[in-house]
């Protein structure tokens, strides 16, 4: 994209720059590992959108996600983000073995997203091409259910290609027990602001009961926001499967993400965090 272009972003409306951004240069990713309780194992990959480096007027997916889904764009961006993803993976894979290892690929998808008629259309599309990673979906919780069928027959038809379906942030905004019961669900998350609370016994009995319900139901289970040890063992405690978060590992870029994960051993993770290893 030539300078000039770049530079007059920061003067057009929303929807205009997230859909000039696409066209352009593209969204940035990066990627969160999740780590298992039980045995200190990776157990998935998150990818997290970022404001492309080189165009003005930097802000967080907090403010432009919803600005696009505001706009209607939320099927093009996450679209967009899984073709990145797709890419950043097989150009991973061409590097090293271990990134065909078997654990699952997340990717952010808008409510919006699922209940667009096209969405699955091209999201078969995209995945037509061979090799592609062990998908996840993670349903964000920003954006309402006007058609419930159809995202309940885009996310059926979705598991037909193996994409495993989760909610994420569960008990906010839209994510609640209604999409539990309406969805083909595997993995509940738990919110970073719960995992703030795990301080308090209120908290602590609330992401409890999250957990129990999840395992009720033969869900797995992810806790996001992990920022101390305290954090982690309370979570296993309770059962939790996964954990992310800053204690664990931060957002990646591509590059440093694929070194985290051909390097990474339980032990190294520990050695990392300065922690001993009865944290698995
Ligand atoms: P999310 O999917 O719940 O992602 C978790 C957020 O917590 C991310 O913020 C991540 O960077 C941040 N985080 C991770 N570990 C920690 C920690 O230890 N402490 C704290 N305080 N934060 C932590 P981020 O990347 O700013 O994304 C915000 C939200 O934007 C995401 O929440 C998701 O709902 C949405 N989003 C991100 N990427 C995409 C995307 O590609 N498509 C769609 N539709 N939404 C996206
Ligand atoms: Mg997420
Ligand atoms: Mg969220
Ligand atoms: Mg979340």
């Amino acid at each position: 994209m030539p300078e000039c272009a770049i530079s007059e972003l920061g003067k057009i409306d929303p929807a205009t720059r997230i859909r000039d951004v696409i066209r352009s240069v593209g969204f940035d990713l990066v990627f969160q590992p999740k780590v298992a309780f039980s045995h200190g194992k990776l157990g998935g990959i998150e990818v997290l959108v970022r404001w492309p480096e080189v165009v003005a007027g930097r802000q967080a997916p907090d403010q432009f996600v919803p600005l696009a889904e505001q706009h209607g764009l939320a099927p093009m961006l996450d679209l967009h983000v899984l073709e990145r993803t797709l890419r950043t993976w097989r150009s991973w894979s061409a590097l090293t073995r271990l990134c065909w290892s078997p654990f699952p690929i997340s990717v952010n998808v808008s409510a919006m997203s699922v209940q667009d008629e096209d969405f699955l259309r091209s999201v078969t599309w995209l995945l037509a091409e061979s090799p592609r990673p062990k998908l996840m979906f993670e349903l964000t919780e920003t954006a309402p259910f006007h058609n419930p069928l159809a995202a309940a027959q885009t996310l059926e038809a979705l598991s037909g290609h193996g994409i495993q379906v989760s909610l994420d942030d569960f008990c906010t905004g839209f994510n609640n027990h209604e999409r539990l019961d309406t969805l083909p669900v595997a993995e509940l998350k738990i919110d970073r602001e719960d995992t703030a609370k795990l301080d308090t016994i209120a908290g602590i009995r609330h992401v409890g009961q999250m957990i129990e319900q999840a395992k009720a139901a033969g869900l797995t289970v992810t806790a996001e926001g992990i920022e101390c040890r305290d954090q982690w063992k309370t979570l296993r405690t309770l059962g939790c499967d996964y954990g992310q978060g800053y204690w664990l590992c931060p957002p990646l870029s591509a590059s440093d993400a694929v070194e985290f994960v051909q390097d990474y051993t339980p032990s190294r993770l520990l050695t990392a965090t300065n922690e001993e290893h009865s944290a698995f």
